[in-house]
């Protein structure tokens, strides 16, 4: 249960005065959240000083000021495009303030003439004017201290004014309780941090331009509260499955013998290596939680493969959990080949196995005959059973989270658990993402492969890249091309995905194939199909998901409004090219303006394919709210916490963590309740519960 103490910050939006649906939902797009903690994790990006109170005839133009002045004389707009004017003066000048399409009786009412008011706005000289248009503040003298002051400034979104935002948060920050300490003394002292409460008004309050730095003692607070409680929740995760014994799960090797035996080619020194590693750990008497990371096409699938045989060779079951139910069928049948030659069967498990089909495969698993299984998220409902579940591997995990991990391995017999990623993922996040996993790397390129040729060109030039896909096609390859999410609207998206498809079919004609989001999954599948195999040559794609699949003969990789892409993604989307024998090509087209790190990130990926140096240069180029889908590149998804300027905080949130549990893995006593406190004010219930489960 949620401590009644945070009751007030996890009440609806709506909650707050002045807070409608309308507005609660406008402020939910913001944020992120329905509730009014959103609002205080929402820290200002600016400042705006409303200090200056200069007369008339001090104004300094271009200036923000707060002036007293006396309302002469309204002018309300005569033609329909000309201004509202209101003439005002105090004594020392005259001042015009100026409105576009006014109200006039509203105009009239806020200002009535002969009134003293205070005005706050920038200042203009226009046609020998001073001028305000405008003003961001009208309000009487007795009101005047609430607006000579350093006013914060939010990022917004459509339709949110700063006034309503503003308001709201403040809102917000008057129900924010005194909380119990959850930081350790000593730390808390050595750095100067105030108590949470303080922290967060501070945050919400920047005087001087240094207040907004993320080093600012109140942020970095608030940013170690964050990874405190991303840590602790990690190490619970962790330590209940520790606690859970493990148990060991050793084949005899005769399955693998015969998988390696068929295969076309020999593994290389990595893959035997992540075998050897994987399959000590599952022998071992603990439950295994490695990570196998490897770029894309490094060749994860066989390893994972051989781990799996190895469960069944010990008489047990393994299962392989994929995010999509595209990437799901074509495990499905990459490992259905592959443990064919040891002449073992592998069932597939989506949210499209329905009626007989379903029934077959559950009842299959939950009699044993299912030694294999493969699957999406549809593996977790609870009418899946196995009868001896020991080894769980989960591809690409970033999409599921901690708990759903968990929920899989549940499913077993302190089953091991084997995450598989294509994101090489940097130290820092390593940790954040993970806690401390063992982890398995697969670090060579493979034989045969071509590097491939990556060249960044701007749109302009996209009749040169029609001319060199046409010839690719002609060389009997196939082509990607990726139309990102570009709007916040998925329909607009859709469009512009829509038309390049339409201007490529005037080209190639039914040589074009379309995939986007809102396709169904069996008409998703015909047009994959298609392309992988079929008549289809040049496939356009809204999405990064539906790409993730392996054509072989997949040569050019073209990607429209690169520079919007995460690193990460780029190298992702890369990856799927250049698996065969050909030599293949990346195109990257970029539109103009490209900011410094669009620049910079260009340039990285046209530079290198090593996926762990571009996991660490997007950690150090990522600007913030930048890109696209980031939540797909494997990065945990902080709202208070920057890695790249918080980095140093990681460790010691870590040590504080790790401490903290090995003292009082009950979580009882004052600090005890504290540190709750935090989980659930960072909405880590799930890890609470684990406590309480045991
Ligand atoms: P990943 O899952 O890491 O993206 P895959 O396991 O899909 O990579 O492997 C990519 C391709 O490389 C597959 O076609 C696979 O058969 C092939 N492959 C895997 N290991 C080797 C190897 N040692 N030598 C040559 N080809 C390999
Ligand atoms: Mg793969």
């Amino acid at each position: 249960m949620r401590p009644e103490i945070l009751y007030p910050l996890f009440a609806p939006l709506t909650d707050l005065k002045g807070v409608g649906k309308h507005i609660a939902a406008l402020l939910e797009k913001l944020t992120g959240s329905g509730h009014v903690a959103g609002l205080l994790w929402h820290l200002p990006t600016g400042r705006i000083d409303r200090r200056a109170s200069p007369t008339i005839a001090e104004v300094l133009p271009g200036q923000v000021a707060t002036l007293t002045v006396r309302v002469d004389r309204h002018f309300p707009a005569g033609r329909s495009r000309m201004p509202y004017k209101v003439l005002c003066s105090d004594g020392t000048g005259r001042l015009t303030l100026v409105f576009f399409n006014a109200r006039p009786d509203y105009l009239g009412s806020i200002l009535p003439e002969g009134t003293v008011r205070v005005v706050s706005g920038k200042t203009d000289v226009f046609g020998g004017e001073i001028q305000m248009t405008h003003p961001d503040h009208i309000v009487s003298e007795d009101e005047a201290a609430s607006v000579r002051v350093v006013e914060p400034v939010y990022p917004l979104t459509t339709g949110l004014t700063p006034k309503v935002a503003g308001k709201a948060i403040r809102a917000a920050l008057e129900r924010a309780p005194r909380l119990p300490e959850w930081i350790d003394g000593p730390l808390l002292q050595a750095r100067g941090w105030p108590d949470w409460r303080t922290a967060v008004a501070e945050a919400h309050a920047p005087v001087d331009e240094s207040d907004l730095d993320p080093g600012h003692p109140a942020r970095q607070r608030l940013a170690y509260d964050e990874l405190l409680a991303n840590q602790l929740a990690l190490m619970m995760v962790r330590s209940t499955m520790r606690k859970r014994a493990g148990r060991p799960v050793a084949g005899d090797g005769s399955l693998r013998r015969k998988t390696v035996a068929a295969l076309p080619f020999s593994l290389t020194a990595s893959q035997t290596r992540a075998v050897e590693e994987i399959t000590a750990d599952m022998a071992g008497e603990a439950q295994m939680l490695r990570l196998l990371q490897g770029d894309v096409g490094s060749g994860k699938t066989v390893v994972a493969a051989l781990a799996m045989l190895s469960a069944v060779e010990a008489g047990c079951q393994a299962a392989l959990m994929a995010p999509t139910e595209i990437l799901a069928r074509q495990h499905h049948a990459t490992l259905s080949r592959l443990a064919q030659a040891a002449g073992v069967p592998c069932v597939l498990l989506t949210g499209r196995e329905k009626g007989k089909a379903r029934t077959e495969a559950l009842a299959a698993l939950a009699a044993g005959e299912a030694p294999l299984v493969v699957g999406t998220h549809a593996l977790f409902q609870d009418d899946v059973a196995f009868r001896d579940l020991a080894l769980a591997v989960i591809d690409e995990q970033h999409r599921f989270g901690v708990h759903q991990r968990l929920m899989l391995a549940r499913k077993g017999r302190a089953a091991d658990v084997l995450v598989m990623t294509a994101t090489p993922i940097p130290r820092t996040l390593m940790l954040t993402a993970y806690g401390d996993m063992e982890s398995s790397k697969l670090t060579e390129r493979l034989p045969g492969r071509l590097p491939i040729d990556t060249r960044v060109l701007p749109v302009e030039r996209l009749d040169q890249v029609v001319d060199a896909v046409a010839r690719t096609i002609a060389g009997g390859a196939k082509v990607y091309w990726v139309c990102p999410l570009v709007e916040e609207s998925e329909a607009t998206d859709l469009a512009a995905a829509e038309q390049r498809f339409a201007h490529l079919q005037e080209r190639f004609g039914s040589r074009v194939g379309l995939v986007h989001g809102r396709m169904k999954g069996p008409e998703k599948d015909a047009v994959m199909a298609a392309f992988a195999t079929g008549p289809i040559d040049l496939l356009v794609a809204t999405t990064v998901i539906e790409v993730g699949v392996d054509v072989a003969d997949a040569a050019v990789m073209v990607i429209e409004h690169a520079e919007r892409f995460g690193l990460a993604q780029l190298h992702q989307l890369r990856g799927r090219v250049g698996r065969g024998e050909r030599p293949s090509t990346c195109l990257l087209l970029y539109t103009q303006p490209l900011s410094e790190s669009a620049r910079s990130r260009l340039a990285v990926i046209r530079e290198t394919e090593d996926g762990f140096r571009i996991a660490e240069e997007d950690l150090r180029l990522r600007g913030a709210g930048e890109l696209l889908g980031t939540r797909q590149s494997g990065m945990p998804d902080f709202r208070l916490a920057d890695l790249a300027v918080h980095g140093e905080l990681l460790a010691i949130a870590r040590d504080d963590a790790g401490n903290a549990l090995a003292r009082n893995p009950g979580l009882s006593g004052a600090r005890g309740d504290a540190l709750r406190t935090l989980l659930y004010l960072f909405e880590r219930d799930a890890a609470v519960r684990l406590l309480q489960s045991g």
